[in-house]
């Protein structure tokens, strides 16, 4: 049996999310001011009724039933709906999902600071497990700039509460956000950013200009210059060289990156290096512009 759902408009998922099940819970993002951002632009911001995401749930569970382990929750900041709406759909899908083993979402700073300490608890204790956070820089000025709605202090405050009640974290960068302008405090500051946020998971995704957003008005006033492609490698060899997690599963395979790089830091830090050097001196071929992806 075929299985049809109600999903609204494009659905973005991270990569390592591939093989899950993308429920639907909230359309859009009750943030969407983000200035390079166009994934939810054409949606307006709500919380799914909770009688209608259970039931995808349900019709899910009665065709993918036992094939299922993981579950992503979409759209772009799920961890915005209350408990109200989470507990029963983190039963629901346990219940419908009997190999599951990994609900997670897209989560703002913001987010998780809403929350207090027992509701992220209770998030933990009924499944939760992993938040996928895009700060996508720790330098103030570019966050101000691109309108990420939290701070340095932000990011890191929820990543330490997260963790404090076992969720692991996923910390998404964006190489080229600081513009030209902003290049080296970007990277260095997303280091830091890194290094205090200590996730488990750390991946760096590449700015493309996407037309229609306020980006592109500001790359067209002149207010927004990308760094090229030999300085955006630069950056990810600065944050690579000084970002200092325990130990971060760090990918660049989302679709954006110029170079699909990967390993453990700090562990592989040099041998990523390595690569890096090689690929900013031209031994190792970069993903050619018209197979990247946003
Ligand atoms: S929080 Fe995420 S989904 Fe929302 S506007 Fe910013 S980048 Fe886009």
């Amino acid at each position: 049996m075929r299985l049809s759902l109600p999903y609204e408009g494009q659905i973005y998922r991270p990569p390592s999310e591939a093989d899950a099940f993308i429920l639907q819970a909230t359309v859009g993002c009750s943030h969407n001011l983000c200035v390079y951002c166009d994934m939810y632009r054409s949606k307006s911001f709500r919380v799914r009724k909770l009688d209608e995401t259970l039931a995808m749930l349900r019709k899910a569970g009665k065709i993918l039933g036992s094939q299922v382990e993981k579950v992503f929750v979409a759209d772009g900041d799920a961890l915005v709906m209350d408990l109200d709406h989470w507990v029963p759909i983190l039963e629901t899908a346990h219940e419908v999902f009997p190999r599951l083993r990994r609900v997670s979402c897209y989560a703002m700073a913001s987010n998780v600071l809403e929350k207090t300490d027992e509701e992220l608890q209770t998030l933990r204790d009924k499944g939760l497990s992993l938040l996928y956070i895009g700060p996508e820089s720790g330098d103030p000025e570019t966050l101000r700039r691109i309108v990420k709605g939290g701070t340095y202090e932000e990011h890191v405050e929820a990543a330490q509460r997260a963790h404090a009640v076992g969720m692991e974290i996923s910390v998404i960068a964006l190489l080229g956000a600081g513009g030209i302008a902003r290049s080296t405090e970007h990277a260095e500051a997303t280091a830091r950013l890194v290094t205090d946020m200590d996730p488990e998971y750390f991946a760096a995704l590449t700015l493309t200009v996407v037309p229609g957003t306020p980006m592109e008005r500001m790359e067209a006033k002149g207010k927004f210059e990308l760094p090229d492609i030999l300085a955006l490698l630069g950056e990810l060899r600065t944050i690579v060289a000084e970002a200092r997690p325990t130990n971060a599963l760090f990918r660049t395979n989302h679709a954006s990156n110029y170079l699909p790089i990967g390993g453990r830091l700090p562990r592989d830090r040099d041998s990523i290096l390595e690569v890096l050097d090689a690929a900013l001196s031209g031994e190792i071929p970069l993903r050619p512009e018209w197979s990247r992806g946003l």
